[in-house]
């Protein structure tokens, strides 16, 4: 009988050894809780939500809601435990995070082609194909195993994320394109300030609140990459001799140099959204709400993505990885989870279904498969493995990652549009890789 390791039994790991069990394959998941718990895993179970209960919107037009259903069209053991737990929470997905976890645990220790043993692993030499999904708190010996296959430089402990930003909700009335110097062209998107709104800008900043950081995230790593707000506390022109330096850059309307810059770069290939550069922070996201939309063009920003610093263990995907989440330097070796560069609950569970689904598929001797450009899956693998991306960090699934529906599909209906084709392009890739000759619901 075919056969495929797991590594890690979270969201990712579950997912993964669910797939490979409805195709037919034998799978061994080791996870190394009870004998050994990362700082922030507290109990025996599988799948356990270390933070917050909420999967986020389950909305039908948003990009989270669109992933879920996804899922669901695959089979996930993560929605079916999540809508069997579910508890009321509008219009997310909350769950009672004990029931959740009980449901994976029982689903999986009772399915007869799944054998799980409680180790941690340090080595990566299976002679099968083996999925690693060990999530962001990695144990340490493995992260050394890791490193040793990635390089030094393949491998990062803590994301530092800029906020992102829909480029349609930029006003570009009150900005221009530009590069310092010229050197680039066009690339970067300026937000000229002048002194008093820049003062006021620091002063909103200092008062604004932070997330409280997690007793195991030692801030002395944060020093290469610091947060706005601790650069503020170094002195209020910080940021004006910093990330919001003006030089290089002059306004077309005036003709003059502004007092402060904000600088935006393209975040993804389509050019659909656009980072803060140099703003990676710890505020509270209501607060980079208030503070961030004081940047004049940004008023009506919407966020793609907050800014945040935080512990996370992820490779360099976009040099490493194949869009099948096999690891290019070796074969049969598929990386999933939150180690690929997704962030998130469910993001990190869809992960697990693609690694489960391409071991499996390598184990039953068939070629691994890429999910379709235009899904909530494809548009996660594409942005992980864009070769292009120049400072890969992690992202949550947002509809900025979509194809951009063709210029007939009025404003209004755009969403609906890539919903509908992301669905209609899922259920023919699910045939099409016979997928569903494998598949069966869960009970
Ligand atoms: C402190 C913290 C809070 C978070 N809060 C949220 C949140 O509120 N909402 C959200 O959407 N996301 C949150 N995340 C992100 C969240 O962890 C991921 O989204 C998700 O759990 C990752 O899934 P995963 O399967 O990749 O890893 P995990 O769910 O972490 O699973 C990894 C599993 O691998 C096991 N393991 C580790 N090393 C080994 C080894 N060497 N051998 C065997 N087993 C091993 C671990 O015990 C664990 O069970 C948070 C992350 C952290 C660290």
């Amino acid at each position: 009988m075919a056969e495929i390791i797991v590594i890690g039994g979270g969201l990712a790991g579950s997912e993964a050894a669910w797939r490979a069990s409805k195709m037919g394959v034998k799978v061994t998941l080791f996870e190394m809780k009870p004998k050994k718990f990362s700082p922030a895993h507290k109990t025996e179970g599988l799948a356990e939500l270390v933070c917050s209960n909420s999967l986020r919107s389950d909305a039908e037009e948003n990009a989270s809601g669109l992933l879920k259903r996804e899922m669901a069209l695959l089979d996930s053991i993560v929605i079916a435990a999540a809508e069997k737990t579910r508890v009321p929470a509008g219009s997310a997905l909350a769950v009672d995070r004990v029931r959740f976890s009980e449901f994976i645990t029982e689903k999986l220790s009772s399915d007869p082609n799944i054998e799980i043993i409680n180790e941690e692993i340090t080595k990566l030499d299976f002679s099968v194909p083996t999925v690693v999904a060990t999530g962001p708190l990695t144990s340490e010996g493995l992260t050394d195993e890791i490193m040793t296959l990635t390089g030094d430089d393949g491998l990062f402990f803590y994301d530092a994320i800029s906020p992102i930003i829909h480029t349609e909700s930029i006003n570009m009335d009150l900005g221009f394109r530009g590069s310092r110097y010229g050197k680039g062209g066009d690339d970067y998107i300026n937000l000229p300030m002048d002194k008093d709104t820049y003062y006021s800008f620091i002063r909103e900043i200092k008062r604004a609140d932070e997330v409280t950081p997690h007793s195991f995230e030692d801030k002395k790593i944060f020093e290469g990459c610091l947060p706005i707000e601790v650069m503020v506390r170094r002195g209020d022109d910080t940021l004006s001799f910093g990330p919001m330096k003006p030089v290089g850059l002059e306004d077309p309307k005036t003709g003059k140099r502004a007092f402060a810059v904000v600088q935006l770069r393209q975040e993804n290939f389509e050019g659909t959204l656009y980072n803060i550069v140099g703003f990676q922070t710890r505020l509270k996201q209501k607060e980079q709400d208030r503070v961030f939309r004081m940047i004049p063009g940004l008023e009506n920003a919407e966020f793609a993505r907050y800014g945040s610093v935080h512990r996370n263990t992820f490779i360099q995907s976009p040099r490493l990885l194949f869009p099948t989440l096999e690891l290019k330097r070796r074969p049969g070796l598929f990386i999933s989870g939150q180690l690929v560069g997704v962030e998130g609950y469910v993001e990190s569970a869809m992960m697990g279904i693609l690694a489960g689904i391409n071991a499996s598929l390598v184990a039953l001797n068939e070629g691994p498969k890429v999910p379709p450009r235009n899904t909530a899956m494809g548009s996660l693998v594409t942005y992980i493995t864009d070769k292009k991306s120049k400072e890969f960090q992690p992202m949550n699934i947002n509809f900025g990652l979509f194809p951009s529906p063709p210029p007939g599909v009025r404003k209004k209906d755009r969403r609906r549009f890539m919903v509908n084709s992301a669905m209609k392009e899922m259920e023919i890739w699910a045939k099409k890789t016979s997928l569903n000759n494998y598949l069966t619901p869960p009970k």
